[in-house]
């Protein structure tokens, strides 16, 4: 196939751009580089089965010669990011969607959109299936996000009923991996840093809020065995094993030997208290489920970030 990937620059763009060369496909990306790094990338330049186009796809999405699918990672993700791009958030969310998948409509390609657990809000139904509409705050501090990607997955949904696109729509929970940003504000990169560092670990509100971290690898099979399914979605694709930002703590204060000091500094406006996907369609329809828990993820990650700082 020849994908177009928007947002390969970025943590989970480039390691699925890594899975679908290693399976023979060929891949345009499209990146402004807003959040995303040259250097997640680096190592495909000249590549021939690899074309980097840098532009902003809210700007345009042409794409020259035949496009089999167009996947659509494109948004900040990280709450520091898409606070600080609120509105380059709500207009990728919605004109680079909308473009993206016109360039789908008129390729007769397969559309990928990359949504996520923020729909669900901070969610009253636990865990979270599918069928679950969400709690969210349409004017809220993170509405930015959510409500962009509430909007793409109805103009997604739109594009398949009345146009016959065929989508295929991933909400994607909590992914952590090698290739994050050491500053980009996630939970599991604060810690792993402020642990490497011998610093204080910051615990916002009390820390008994929930999250379920999927390990980079398993959340790239799960897109792809999207991809190529029959299936529309929305599918739930993370790993259900749940922690408290304390135990998460706790684990990363074992696993890289630091003093272990907690401090706590204040929640979040609307931060969800609880996080947990019910993966049983991914399970039935894919035929996927993480490999990796918590903690063989965490050993995986922790020697990337300890080689990102010693090089400064
Ligand atoms: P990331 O910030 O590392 O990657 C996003 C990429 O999109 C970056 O390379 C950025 O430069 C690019 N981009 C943003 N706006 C653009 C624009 N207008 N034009 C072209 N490129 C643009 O984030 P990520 O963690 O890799 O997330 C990828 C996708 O997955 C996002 O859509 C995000 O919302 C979704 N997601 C991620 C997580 C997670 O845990 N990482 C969870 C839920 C959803
Ligand atoms: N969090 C924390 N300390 C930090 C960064 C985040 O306690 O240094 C909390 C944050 O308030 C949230 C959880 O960790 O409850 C996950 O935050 P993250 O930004 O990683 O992702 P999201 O809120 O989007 O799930």
């Amino acid at each position: 196939m020849r994908v177009v990937v928007a947002g390969g620059a970025g943590f989970l763009g480039s390691h699925l751009i890594d899975a679908l060369l290693a399976r023979g496909d060929e891949i345009v990306c499209l990146d402004n580089y807003v959040t995303g790094r040259p250097a997640n990338i680096a190592h495909l330049v000249g590549n021939p089965a690899f074309t980097l186009m840098e532009g902003d796809v809210v700007a345009s999405c042409d794409v020259d010669g035949p496009v089999d699918a167009v996947m659509n990672l494109a948004s900040p993700a990280s709450p520091k990011d898409y606070f600080s791009l609120p509105i380059e958030t709500l207009d990728v969310g919605s004109i680079g969607t909308r473009n993206l998948l016109e360039l789908a409509l008129r390729n007769d390609a397969k559309f990928f959109m990359a949504s996520t657990s923020e729909v669900y809000g901070d969610p009253l139904v636990h865990p979270q299936p599918e069928t679950y509409w969400g709690h969210v705050n349409s004017i809220g501090e993170r509405s930015m996000y959510d409500e962009a990607k509430r909007f793409s997955e109805a103009l997604t949904m739109a594009y398949h009923r009345s146009k016959d696109v065929d989508v295929k729509i991933v909400r994607i929970f909590n992914t952590y991996g090698p290739r994050m940003q050491a500053d980009d504000g996630r939970v599991v990169t604060n810690f792993i840093v402020q642990a490497l560092r011998g610093e204080p670990l910051t615990i916002y509100g009390d820390g008994n809020q929930t999250r379920s971290f999927c390990y980079v690898a398993d959340e790239i099979s799960g897109f792809l065995a999207l991809l190529d399914s029959d299936q529309t979605g929305p599918i739930n694709i993370g790993n259900p094993g749940e922690f408290t930002m304390l135990e998460l703590a706790e684990i990363i204060i074992e696993l890289t030997g630091s003093p272990g000091v907690l401090i706590h500094e204040s929640l979040p406006r609307d931060d969800p208290k609880q996080r947990q996907p019910d993966i049983t369609l991914a399970k039935q329809h894919l035929g996927w489920e993480p490999a990796i828990q918590l903690r063989e993820g965490l050993e995986k990650t922790i020697p990337y970030f300890a080689e990102l700082l010693a090089r400064g």
